[in-house]
């Protein structure tokens, strides 16, 4: 785990590293990002609550939350974060959510599902829905905000079928951070990741990909030709961040299927002599520390 304690600089801590198969190492896709004295939060997958608390997380100054897409293992954990903290108090109003189209039904929809609980705590008097409702924004390719000298901009990807998914770019005081969202090579993450400090992207093993595929028949091997379509390939991965001239990558979201970390490093290294690391949950990278 690497210092952050850098004036000027952005912090990335890996809240979970895996994928939607449970795995008690790696935890479903999210990250924190210290940034001046905000604390945003990319994704909430499962288990992110608990991996904010490992973290030792400033909770009560998370300002944002941003999602990438509404794939279950990049949301199904933010039900966790928002109760937790309205009941527990953390705040008054809960951070501002930032999502793709849709995120306004699916807030709407999680909320309905929640109403007998939200009905008992609201009429014990000491709650409010305002401490739950977040304000939401949805986002188009090359959205934008500026918030206390930092800023961030959204930048749609190719998860194709998912319509809507994002990648974000942070800047802040001339650091770079970029978090690739759920993507297979794509221009705009090409331009977006440009002289990134730190760009964090997903990763499939190739060959594990193609074994699954091979091994398979019907609609099984349909879904990993499909998962591997969508994804970013261990063989691919490391040109794109040359191409951008990425300082330092790191690996997260990894479908390892059944390789190592040490796979991923030898299909990424031939194209890429920048800094190279493979996530692992509680990971913490600074943009000054490279
Ligand atoms: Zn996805
Ligand atoms: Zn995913």
């Amino acid at each position: 785990m690497e210092s952050s304690n850098n004036v000027g600089s952005i912090s990335v801590t890996l809240l979970g590293t895996g994928t939607p198969i449970p795995d008690r190492d790696r935890h479903g896709p999210s990250q924190v990002i210290e940034i001046a004295h905000d604390i945003v939060l990319v994704d909430c997958g499962p288990g992110s609550l608990h991996r904010l608390l490992e973290a030792e997380s400033n909770v009560t100054a998370i300002s944002h939350v941003l999602l990438t897409h509404l794939h279950s293992d990049h949301v199904s954990g933010l039900a966790d974060l928002l109760w937790a903290g309205w009941v527990g108090g953390w705040w008054n109003t809960p951070p501002v959510l930032i999502g793709p189209p849709g995120t306004e039904e699916f807030i709407n929809r999680l909320l309905y599902a929640f109403e007998e609980d939200i009905r008992l705590r609201t009429e014990e008097g000491s709650v409010t829905i305002a401490g739950l409702r977040p304000t939401i924004h949805e986002i188009e390719d090359g959205w934008t905000i500026t918030h206390h000298k930092w800023s961030v901009r959204g930048f749609r990807v190719d998860h194709y079928p998912v319509k809507h998914a994002f990648g974000y770019r942070f800047e802040y005081e001339k650091n770079v951070v970029v978090i690739s969202g759920d993507t297979c090579v794509c221009e705009n993450l090409q331009i977006y990741a440009q002289d990134a400090d730190i760009l964090v992207c997903e990763v499939a093993w190739e060959e594990g990909m193609k074994r699954a595929i091979e091994t398979s028949r019907g609609p099984k091997r349909a879904r990993w030709e499909r998962i591997l379509r969508y994804h970013m390939s261990s063989l691919e991965v490391g040109k794109v961040a040359a191409n951008a001239r990425v300082k330092h990558l790191v690996l997260s979201h990894l479908m390892l299927m059944n390789g190592t970390p040490a796979d991923l490093l030898s299909d990424v290294r031939p194209s890429f002599d920048g800094k190279l690391t493979v996530g692992e949950d509680l990971a913490k990278f600074s943009t000054k520390v490279q």
